[in-house]
């Protein structure tokens, strides 16, 4: 027994150099600092065995007046960043998730959202898959925080939005950890050591295995259980990696459902849903969006389910907050019922302005106005997707009924309004592929054409 209280304490003894026992948070950064390491992995296993034993002598340790942190409760907040996905996750004693940072343009209101939450730095950022609406953000936020471990899974892409997201990360002085079914950020044990109750765990049940091109697939499916409230957060998963985790055996019941794919109908299936079983469902998701989303099909699995529902679009940040057994949420669920009922009687709305042309070549960007009225385009902006390029309409523009105007760039760009507008002379659109965004004044998307 003595040899044993002796091998503690000198495992404890570079706490007791440089760190104070009732300062949780420093044993936590004491723990991460040699996370970030690979090649330092005995270092890791030599913090792990620590962490056990400070398990093992928990009796001591109170006994000696050392305080180990209180459990607290936890924080999931689904920010509303339009079409898109960005969730913060605050578990007890500042230790921060944050899983996708919407679209290029939201990357500044992610910044903002995480500051007033007081994050001082993020210990996990997860990027789900590489698609825009994901990571568009996650340079602004790694520019604006430091961040200790970064995941993703094993796919790249060839967009520019890509590129700014993978420069951030070693501009970070970090690298990409592999995001795949099996893999644990927190165990219980480093779980307890930070002040969440018994049975929590944070870990990946997604993806499953390599799906090629398909981006949605990829998607980094994260589980968090915390003491006796569950969550599970799927990015844009779709069907085929749905089935591909239920038949992996991976235990996928979760109390909140973060619903995939924005509700889009080739995600969030009937097996899926069942195997999930779970008793709130939120979908973030862009306000009028040209995908649909989220599908009628969807809401109507979700209403036999017995969910209580949640919606960025129609209720902006949603916050979830558990103390390991009962969970509450900062707004009332919506009555899916009326919801759909609602969408029946209106009648179908035609999309009204749209891009109905995209010469990447001849550098032209066609807009038609196809409905009986005028529109003010005043704030309005149209996007390059692939080079995350921005033109804003004149102010004061206005886009007459039935009419067309071409945004023109390139060295042959023109400007003669109200036919031609000239974005500039430079060349903005990818020849090899690229997408055109428009997008109104108060940031919703309108249309958008790949080419
Ligand atoms: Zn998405």
């Amino acid at each position: 027994m003595k040899k044993v209280l002796l091998i503690f304490c000198i495992l404890l003894l570079p706490f007791s150099l440089s760190l104070s026992f009732n300062s949780p948070s420093f044993i936590w950064s004491y723990v991460t600092s040699y996370q970030t390491d690979e090649l330092m992995y005995w270092k890791v296993n030599y913090i792990q065995k620590l962490i056990d034993l400070i398990e093992d002598y928990l009796p001591f340790l109170e006994r000696s007046g050392i305080t180990l942190p209180i459990t607290s409760d936890i924080e999931v907040h689904f920010i509303d960043v339009g079409q898109g996905d960005s969730v913060y996750i605050k578990l007890p004693n500042n230790v921060d998730i944050l899983i996708d940072g919407g679209n290029n343009w939201y990357g500044d209101d992610v910044v903002t959202y995480l500051k007033s939450q007081d994050v001082d730095d993020i210990e996990y950022l997860i990027a789900t898959h590489p698609d825009a609406d994901h990571i568009g953000g996650l340079d602004d936020v790694l520019k604006a925080f430091e961040v200790e471990n970064v995941y993703a899974p094993d796919v790249s892409h060839t967009t520019k939005t890509y590129n700014d997201f993978v420069l951030e990360v070693r501009n970070e002085g970090t690298y990409i950890k592999t995001a795949k079914a099996g893999i644990t950020l927190i165990n219980p044990a480093l779980a307890a050591v930070i002040g969440c109750p018994s049975f929590s765990n944070v870990y990946f049940v997604g993806p499953v295995k390599n799906y090629g091109t398909d981006l949605n697939s990829w998607s980094a499916v994260m589980k968090l259980d915390f003491g006796n409230s569950s969550y599970l957060f799927t990015g844009d998963a779709d069907r085929i990696s749905e089935k591909d985790m239920i038949d992996n055996s991976m235990f996928l019941k979760a109390d909140v459902l973060k619903v995939g794919h924005h509700g889009s109908d080739s995600s969030t299936s009937q097996e899926f849903l069942k195997e999930v079983n779970p008793k709130y469902a939120v979908i973030s998701v862009g306000k009028n969006n040209n995908y649909g989303h989220p599908a009628q099909e969807v809401l109507e699995r979700l209403e036999m389910c017995k969910v209580d529902l949640f919606r960025t679009d129609l209720q902006g940040h949603i916050i979830a907050i558990s103390d390991g057994n009962k969970i509450n949420f900062n707004v009332e669920p919506i009555n899916i019922v009326n919801l759909m009922e609602d969408a029946q009687e209106s009648t179908p709305q035609k999309t009204s302005i749209l891009i109905t042309h995209l010469d990447v070549s001849d550098e032209k960007v066609t807009i038609c106005n196809n409905t009986d009225i005028d529109v003010d385009l005043t704030g309005w902006v149209l996007v390059s997707e692939v080079g995350n390029q921005k033109f804003n309409l004149p102010d004061g523009y206005i886009l007459k009924a039935g009419k067309c105007v071409n945004i023109l760039s390139g060295r042959n760009a023109i400007d003669e309004p109200p036919t031609n507008l000239k974005w500039t002379g430079a060349y903005i659109w990818n020849n090899d592929s690229d997408i055109a965004a428009l997008y109104d004044a108060e940031g919703v998307l309108i249309s958008r054409v790949e080419f």
